[in-house]
């Protein structure tokens, strides 16, 4: 049976009390072998969340990272911090990211290049084929070190609106990505799904070809939500 996986992207939706509260909530699930599930919290609270959820089955990732190392950019969260606190992984290139704080293609291809030679994980998003950059994929990840990258196709028009992209699209679009890695010798990278998925359409885009997960907005960020993702598995 193929792994699936159900990452839940909060944002800056939630405050610290609805924050907390919802990983203590997320804490009592109870996962299931072929299901990996992953929160990224806002930054201020990643530390606070990462030890609520240490010993539950659910990991903390971060939404975001500046720089590898420690050093003077104000604002800037960088990956040895995320490591200490015990987080392990990020999204990287979001389109909120892309949109409101200006990130070009270029710079974040540079972080994808850093996390790639790094300890730690990452989720690439991109909104279109032309934007998965196969080539720093080839270059970078050796055998022992393709599990590193998940990939999440999230057509920018989906995401917050309500409005999912059909089910022939997002297999047309997965299975040319998937062909592409294959080309490469690439073709364990997981790619999932962002943009407007809900406990009603998880099923159905959770069981299209080349579907390996979703990644979630706003629906995370209900416990009720959440639930029926994972029970619609
Ligand atoms: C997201 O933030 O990655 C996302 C897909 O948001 P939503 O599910 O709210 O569309």
């Amino acid at each position: 049976m193929k792994k699936l996986h159900i990452v839940g992207n909060w944002k800056m939706s939630l405050n610290k009390e609805d924050s907390l509260k919802l990983a203590h909530n997320i804490k009592l699930i109870n996962n299931k072998d072929n299901l990996n599930i992953e929160v990224a919290p806002t930054s201020l609270y990643l530390a606070e969340i990462a030890e609520i959820l240490q010993d539950s089955d659910i990991s903390v990732i971060s939404q975001n990272f500046d720089f590898q190392n420690l050093g003077s950019f104000t604002g800037g969260i960088c990956l040895d911090q995320l490591k200490e606190i015990g987080v392990n992984k990020t999204i990287l290139g979001h389109s909120e990211r892309r949109s409101n704080f200006n990130e070009s293609n270029e710079q974040i291809n540079n972080k994808l290049e850093i996390i790639l030679n790094s300890d730690l994980d990452v989720i690439f998003c991109f909104d279109s084929y032309e934007q998965v950059p196969f080539d720093i994929l080839s270059t970078n990840l050796k055998d022992n070190s393709k599990l590193k990258l998940t990939l999440a196709y999230e057509p920018t028009w989906a995401i917050g609106t309500g409005k999912t992209a059909s089910i022939e699209h997002i297999e047309e679009i997965h299975t040319k990505v998937k062909e592409t890695l294959e080309e490469n010798m690439l073709q364990e990278i997981p790619i999932l799904y962002g943009g407007s998925v809900n406990s009603s359409n998880s099923k159905e885009i959770l069981d299209t070809n080349n579907v390996d997960g979703v990644l979630v907005g706003g629906a995370s960020t209900k416990i009720d939500q959440l639930l029926g993702i994972v029970n619609s598995i």
